[in-house]
């Protein structure tokens, strides 16, 4: 089988890991990333379980390796094992090497079997907090026991378990050491990820909420002894190893620019946007061609290539002069987290 990877940006960067959102709802509405009055998109909009197949299908054809569902909450959508079941088979062919998601959770013990069976293997299951009463704080619709229930099954299921944590100054900076004995405790890995400008959700400033992984980094020192790692995912993401529990701990800070050089992602949308960069606008309709050909996908691959060609070198998000430029208009929950 040709190996070589086929979907080659202007800078010569190999897009091999695609994230896909299957759909903009969610069964939490945490402060940061929704409105407590979320207005979602008519189902009609949304690319059906087949155009997800097709679409991701086309992808891998083209040299994607790496496939990451996620949304809004990708196991609140409904017949979404299906389409699990379906991308296994590439898994089983070869030509995909990992099939994974991000999830809140809250449905995981339901489907961990299953995704297990399908071929995943890490889940990345976001919490912010181990504290009930600000666990439903944060997210206003969850409920911690939930959560806690659906990290059990996926371990119980196989599946190695990665916990995101949003780093949220004056909410879980109390709680960096009880998070990060509690993921050593249950040899889970554990990343946080600096809160990001994205989309308009009215209520809170998240300037205001923004707590710098440096500090959080910072603090970590002053306990373990912390050691870069060289393993970067071509993603915002860099690790560190903590010497005295072994632990690895991820950073995720999408506003700084010093991944793009290695970027080998793209986005979908849960509507069939294609998103060449985390923190720019540019995008690209892909569900057009499928739609308008639906036995032929030489449009939807034209399509995809064309927009692949308009990669651009980097993003622009910049906290400086305490204004937020490059501030997002659309939610991580639309574009996928
Ligand atoms: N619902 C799933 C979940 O929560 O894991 C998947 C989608 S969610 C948008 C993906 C990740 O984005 C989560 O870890 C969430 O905490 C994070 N996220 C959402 N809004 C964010 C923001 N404004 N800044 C930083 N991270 C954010
Ligand atoms: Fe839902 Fe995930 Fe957004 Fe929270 S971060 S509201 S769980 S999509």
């Amino acid at each position: 089988m040709d190996k070589a990877p086929r979907l080659i940006d202007p800078f010569a960067r190999a897009i091999t890991y695609l994230r896909v959102s299957v759909t903009d709802r969610c069964d939490f509405r945490c402060v940061y990333c929704m409105s407590e009055n979320m207005t979602f998109l008519p189902k009609k909009d949304l690319l059906t379980l087949e155009e997800l197949d097709r679409l991701c299908s086309a992808f891998i054809g083209l040299g994607v390796e790496k496939l990451r569902v996620t949304g809004g909450e990708p196991l609140v959508r409904r017949g979404i094992m299906t389409f699990f079941r379906a991308m296994s088979r590439h898994l089983e062919s070869g030509a995909l090497k990992e099939l994974t998601l991000t999830t809140n959770g809250s449905q995981m013990a339901r489907f961990a079997d299953d995704l297990a069976a399908c071929g995943v293997k890490r889940v990345n299951i976001s919490l912010d907090t181990l504290d009930e009463e600000k666990f439903a704080r944060i997210t206003r619709w969850g409920r911690l026991r939930q959560v806690l229930n659906g990290i059990d099954a996926a371990q119980k299921a196989g599946l190695r378990v990665k916990i995101n944590t949003v780093a949220l100054k004056g909410f879980n900076e109390d709680e960096l050491f009880t998070l990060q004995e509690w993921c050593a405790g249950r040899d889970m890995d554990l990343t946080f990820i600096e809160v990001m400008p994205m989309g308009d959700i009215g209520n809170e400033d998240r300037l205001d909420q923004y707590w710098s992984l440096k500090d959080l980094r910072a603090r970590l020192e002053e306990r373990f002894t912390v050691t870069d790692l060289a393993e970067r995912s071509g993603g915002p993401a860099s690790y560190v190893r903590l010497h005295e529990t072994g632990q690895k701990i991820g950073f995720i800070t999408p506003l700084s620019h010093n991944f793009c050089e290695s970027c080998n992602r793209v986005r979908i949308t849960c509507t069939g946007e294609i998103y060449t960069c985390l923190g720019q606008e540019g995008k690209a309709d892909l569900r057009a061609p499928l739609r308008a050909h639906p036995e032929d996908d030489a449009p939807l691959i034209e399509a995809i290539q064309a927009a692949i060609a308009t990669k651009p070198r980097g993003h622009d998000f910049d906290y400086s002069r305490g204004d937020v430029m490059g501030r997002m208009s659309r939610h991580m929950s639309h574009t996928g987290g």
